[in-house]
């Protein structure tokens, strides 16, 4: 049983790995800096932490919220970027 925690927390771990390397590849290729990054997430107005700015240019949602986004769960709450 803890196996399986254990894989669902690894598997967790590298899908979001996976999408902030992704995220910055993107980034880096619309020539944003991590000045670009929003302070606070534009979806719930949370501070966004300086490590994810940095990591993630042009960053406009906390990490919580950008996973949401790219899940789609947001789709018709939001009225797009
Ligand atoms: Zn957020």
């Amino acid at each position: 049983m803890t196996d399986e925690i254990d894989r669902a927390q690894a598997l967790e771990e590298q899908l979001r790995a996976d999408a902030l390397r992704e995220q910055a590849r993107r980034a880096a290729l619309a020539g944003k800096t991590a000045a670009d990054s929003a302070a606070e997430c534009v979806d719930c107005g949370e501070p966004i932490a300086p490590a994810r700015r940095l990591a993630v240019p042009g960053c406009q949602r906390c990490v919580v919220c950008q996973a949401r986004a790219e899940r789609g769960l947001n789709r018709g709450l939001c009225d797009g970027d």
